[in-house]
């Protein structure tokens, strides 16, 4: 559906309002960044919130992520990926410079990506996912293993800069499990910050502001602003 300006407008408002609510609440230097996720919306829709001051945008398909990317090429626009990544997409990935790969989540992943990085001469920013509510459908590495998976990547793949941590938060129609899920991620991060990481990607439509009071610098958004 593409919706007009003032819609997204006040949809936008409301969830940089929102946003602004659960920050401060941690700290007035506590600054959170919106990802935008256009997965389910037209491309007209990603226009218009250009036009409104959004300028990151998720995507969790490298086939639609390129189109997209693409058809949207005049406008400085900051491009994340933000789903799995099938080995054979590896390439195309690369090709098409992502400013934030968020979504990796394995050591292989790691291996396989730097490999092919180094043979493009380039690097990639990522984030690594964890599976902090250790639910089978979601990918991600595991709470427990994640600190180690983070050091060993560092090492063994120079051609991946890690920036941080990405999760998303238990399915569940409990706040406490979600809330867990979103402590055990933000727990590693601290952790990692002596590594360097300065990204703790958590909190979706449904959760973002409880994410954000459990310490998230940046939230992917899709559902809450295309309604
Ligand atoms: C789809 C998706 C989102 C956004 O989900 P909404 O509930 O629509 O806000 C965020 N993160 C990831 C990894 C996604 O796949």
């Amino acid at each position: 559906m593409i919706l007009d300006k003032e819609q997204l407008r006040a949809n936008l408002d409301e969830v940089i309002w929102n946003i602004e609510e659960a920050r401060i609440t941690v700290s007035e230097h506590h600054i959170v960044k919106l990802v935008t996720v256009a997965k389910y919306t037209e491309i007209e829709n990603i226009a218009t919130l250009y036009e409104l001051g959004q300028r990151a945008f998720g995507e969790n398909q490298v086939q639609q992520l390129k189109e997209r990317m693409t058809a949207l090429e005049e406008l400085p626009l900051e491009w994340h990926m933000i789903g799995s990544l099938q080995k054979n997409k590896i390439n195309n990935l690369i090709d098409l410079r992502p400013a934030l790969m968020q979504s990796l989540d394995s050591l292989e992943l790691a291996l396989e990506l730097n490999k092919k990085l180094l043979a493009k001469e380039q690097n990639m920013n990522c984030l690594l996912q964890i599976n902090a509510a250790k639910e089978e459908s979601k990918s991600g590495v595991s709470a427990a293993q994640a600190v180690d998976i983070y050091q060993e990547i560092k090492e063994t793949c120079p051609q991946i800069n890690l920036k941080g941590v990405m999760t998303i938060g238990a399915h569940s129609e409990n706040t406490k499990l979600i809330q867990q899920s979103f402590e055990t991620t933000q727990s590693i991060y601290e952790k990692l910050e002596k590594e360097g990481a300065a990204i703790c990607s958590m909190g979706m439509s449904s959760d973002y502001e409880l994410a954000i009071k459990c310490g998230s610098n940046l939230v992917r958004v899709g559902s809450a602003l295309f309604k």
